[in-house]
């Protein structure tokens, strides 16, 4: 379904309200009409690129339910950050970058990606930059590359019309993904925190309810609360010596019936970066194959 925010910047909501695996994606109908991520609805991106037109397609970083249908438009150039370019351009980088290398993982998530996400490398036609201006026709958007949920996210600010496109800084209760092996919780804060200060009416986000009303400086705070209680789950748990399956198993993150690869790769990707936090400052200690708290 398609939901016109102005004349010429509309969402295409994604299935499922937008939960994964789809994601709502923003489409520009101005200067030959440009999608905003593709992993939406197939058969509104197909009924876009017959009628209006799809000239270029820009994503707003590489993750799979964001690229999902990027294969249905296969002659529009594709634009995104150069940060994130790699990972769209190969899938070993791809995988390299969700940390998937040497893991049990790996075999599960190439299947997935090439099978189920219909990952196709593409060639990046144009790399974008903090701050640079894209001209749509006469709908300008300003770029907003906010490192953490990925190196290079990239968030479109259109400042005549009032409205912030947030991408993954989704607001949502699930909280903050920072797990990629590129991800980073402490720039994911600080790009969180910028993109909250920003003068807009609309902030439009890639998952469930689409569009929030601003100012949002409160629910951007509770959004990044979920770091902080994830990591106080953990700090209680590992007050015993926890190895690594241990903590797996847990499902601290993801909460109990959420069997199988998928989720045992989502606990750890994020738990092992507040591991590392830990360790790094001291407040835990790994012996003999086992993570503890340090007193
Ligand atoms: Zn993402």
């Amino acid at each position: 379904m398609i939901r016109r925010l102005t004349d010429r910047i509309w969402i295409v909501e994604g299935g499922k309200n937008g939960r994964y695996p789809y994601a709502h994606s923003l489409y520009i109908a101005d200067g030959g009409g440009c999608l905003v991520d593709a992993g939406s609805d197939p058969a509104e991106i197909e009924r876009l690129r017959t009628s209006s037109g799809i000239a270029a397609v820009v994503m707003t970083h590489y993750h799979e339910d964001h690229f999902t249908f990027l294969s249905r438009v296969p002659d529009a150039p594709v634009w995104c950050s150069a940060a994130d370019a790699p990972a769209l351009e190969s899938l070993e980088t791809l995988l390299a970058w969700y940390g998937m290398v040497g893991t049990e993982w790996n075999a599960f998530f190439r299947k997935l990606l090439t099978e189920k996400f219909h990952f196709k490398p593409r060639t990046i036609g144009r790399t974008i930059a903090d701050g640079e201006e894209l001209r749509f026709g006469k709908t300008r958007a300003v770029a907003v590359v906010a490192p953490g949920h990925t190196p290079g996210h990239l968030c479109l600010h259109f400042p005549d019309d009032g409205i912030l496109f947030l991408g993954d800084y989704d607001l949502t209760e699930f909280g903050p993904w920072y797990g990629d092996l590129a991800g980073d919780m402490d720039a994911f804060r600080r790009s969180a925190l910028r993109l909250a200060g920003f003068a807009a009416e609309r902030f439009v986000v890639s998952h469930e309810g689409p569009v929030h009303r601003g100012p949002i400086a409160g629910r951007m705070n509770a959004y990044l609360a979920v770091i902080d209680r994830r990591e106080e789950a953990l700090r209680e748990y590992v007050r015993e010596p926890r190895t690594r399956a241990e903590i797996i198993a847990r499902r601290l993150i993801y909460g109990p019936g959420r069997d199988g690869p998928w989720f045992d790769y989502g606990e750890w990707a994020l738990l092992s970066k507040h591991l590392d936090a830990m360790l790094a400052r001291g407040e835990a200690a790994l012996r003999d194959g086992a993570y503890v708290l340090a007193r």
